[in-house]
């Protein structure tokens, strides 16, 4: 039975379904199914535009893990796509003395685990956070990971909130029963047809990293596409071959994310929080510029100008630079993360 065909049955039997169930089934199928990343598939990323990128998150890694006293720790990437980041990030890191972690990737990918394995084969895979051991500090980054997680979405209406649910040949609809209670106070007089979203998947696993921190140190880095809120907007979108399609047509064969809100899941993970800041404001201080000179000076012209471009794209206002946040949560005792003064 195909992913649409085993929906309308789960609605026809249970009635509507949430948004966020939707979400949740139609991205398991769909990251289970193919490798959606890069030119030919359907979006690409940070990692994919430029080694630049991997290589800074490396330089971040290794100097708190420096400053923190170059402890024995875990290296834990969410959502790891094809690997590309880890890979630029150990080449990056490869000369520090002791930086010599072990590799976790948080991946449900059957697809995107073989392309990991295939640059990072050192590396053990889990299914979630929690699988990951808890014996030593964590460092964990996760780039364009939480906004692929599910979203519920809640509409104002003349009689309240209420939950947006996906029913009959797939068409939203609102959920009769009043969800006001679940709107934070301060939007809850907001106009009808505003729409809240919260993501219960988010927040859990920004409340699992809070407690590894919390139990045994280190830090995470969180880059998305994203804001500061609570705030009211519509952010649920779909996307195929680098264009946007309609959320609740062709289930399971559409990139479907929702930006994701920094303030909950700092609220959430409930230890020190620096950022949200924008992308390019980051990778400038930690010199990007500087790492990008170093590079095109031994490089050919048509590489140098590929490097620059994609420079450019991670970094310039309207494009990556500033669309994409980040934001690092920090275990009570270690050192200052760079990147957010
Ligand atoms: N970080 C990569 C890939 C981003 S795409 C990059 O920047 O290129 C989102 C990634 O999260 C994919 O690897 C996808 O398979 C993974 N993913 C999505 N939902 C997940 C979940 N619930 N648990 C674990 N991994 C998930």
């Amino acid at each position: 039975m195909s992913l649409a065909e085993r929906l309308e049955r789960a609605i026809a039997d249970s009635g509507p379904m949430p948004v966020a169930r939707w979400m949740a089934l139609c991205n398991a199928h769909y990251y289970a199914t193919r490798d959606p990343i890069g030119a030919a598939g359907d979006f690409t990323t940070a990692p994919e535009i430029s080694q630049l990128f991997g290589e800074l998150v490396g330089a971040w890694v290794a100097d708190l893990w420096l400053r923190a006293g170059r402890p024995a720790f875990r290296l834990v990437e969410l959502g790891p796509g094809r690997g590309t980041l880890m890979a630029d990030l150990l080449r990056a890191t490869a000369r520090v003395p002791g930086f010599a972690p072990p590799v976790h990737f948080v991946e449900t990918s059957p697809v995107l685990r073989r392309a990991q394995a295939a640059l990072v084969p050192a590396a053990a895979w889990h299914a979630m956070l929690a699988e990951v051991p808890g014996d030593l500090p964590l460092l964990i980054v996760a780039n364009e990971f939480f906004d692929a997680l599910p979203v519920r979405q809640f509409e104002a209406t003349a009689d309240g909130w209420h939950e947006r649910v996906v029913g009959r040949a797939f068409q939203p609809g609102l959920d009769p029963v009043r969800a006001d209670a679940l709107i934070p106070p301060e939007l809850r007089a907001s106009p009808p047809g505003s729409v809240f979203e919260a993501s219960p998947a988010a927040t859990a696993v920004a409340a699992e990293i809070g407690d590894r921190l919390r139990a045994a140190g280190g830090a995470a880095l969180i880059v998305d596409y994203g804001f500061a809120g609570p705030a009211t907007s519509d952010t649920l979108q779909a996307v195929h071959r680098h264009e946007f399609a309609d959320p609740f047509a062709r289930p399971g064969e559409v990139d479907l994310t929702a930006h994701v809100d920094f303030t909950a899941l700092a609220a959430a993970a409930a230890v020190r929080a620096r950022g949200p800041v924008g992308q390019g404001a980051w990778l400038a201080s930690l010199g990007i510029g500087q790492r990008l000179a170093a590079l095109t000076a031994r490089a050919s012209p048509a590489q140098a100008a590929a490097l620059a471009a994609g420079a450019r794209r991670l970094t310039a206002p309207g494009e990556m630079g500033d669309l994409f946040k980040v934001m690092a949560l920090v275990a009570p005792d270690w050192p200052e993360p760079a990147g957010f003064a």
